[in-house]
């Protein structure tokens, strides 16, 4: 059966994200789709976004049982549900309860490999630019890390969190008013449309 699927790519600088209105009706049709399988990980990008505009969220995220918590990541792992696992922001209901620019990167640029958008020759300008976004994230996040380590700041010990935050702070306020050629020169949203032959359960690739 092949249908339609819509992509919405938003350009919103480090909260960047893909909507895909398939996942709604995901085609694995097991309630969970990718997010059976994955445990966020939310690094100094995402961490200070969150201090910044979502502070209850980042208290909520902190306060969870069965964090990984490292120098300067924390990783919300995920729990065993039936014959796989469940990520901790997942409803049965609904999906991800979180709203997509609140996610850490992986999630908000993960589109499954069944759709396969990177394939297509007409949606080559987004993949260039989530692929050189991913690269900035990770060179950004690696700088920082390596500051915020220097500095004998570590989220391991929780007395010096209010530290690594007022110095992440610092370091965000600076990288947003210094953002790359590459974000600048998208539009800040765009839809694309495609068609796939749908197949279900484990038969859809993720
Ligand atoms: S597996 Fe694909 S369609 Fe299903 S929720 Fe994930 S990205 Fe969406
Ligand atoms: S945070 Fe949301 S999108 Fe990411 S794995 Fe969990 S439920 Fe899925």
């Amino acid at each position: 059966m092949e249908t339609e699927i819509t992509l919405v790519f938003h350009n919103l600088g480090l909260r960047s994200f893909i909507e895909v209105d398939l996942c709604a009706r995901c085609p694995r049709q097991d309630d969970k789709g990718c997010c059976g399988f994955y445990s966020p990980v939310f690094y100094p990008t995402d961490l200070v976004y969150l201090y910044i505009n979502e502070p209850d969220l980042l208290r909520h995220i902190f306060s969870l049982d069965h964090l990984t918590i490292l120098d300067a990541s924390v990783t919300v792992n995920n729990v065993i549900d039936g014959e796989s696992y469940r990520c901790r922001f997942h409803s049965q209901a609904g999906g991800c309860t979180l709203p997509q620019h609140l996610r850490e990167s992986v999630c908000r640029h993960f589109v499954c490999a069944g759709i396969g958008w990177m394939e297509e020759d007409s949606l080559q300008d987004w993949r260039r630019f989530f692929d050189d976004l991913t690269d900035y994230e990770i060179e950004t996040n690696n700088r920082w890390s390596e500051i915020l380590a220097n500095l004998g700041i570590t989220l391991r010990r929780p007395e010096l969190r209010d530290r690594f935050f007022s110095e992440l702070v610092k370091l965000y306020r600076d990288n947003l008013d210094n953002l790359p050629d590459f974000i600048k020169s998208m539009p800040e949203e765009e839809t694309r449309t495609l068609r796939r032959s749908l197949v279900f359960g484990t038969e859809w690739i993720l």
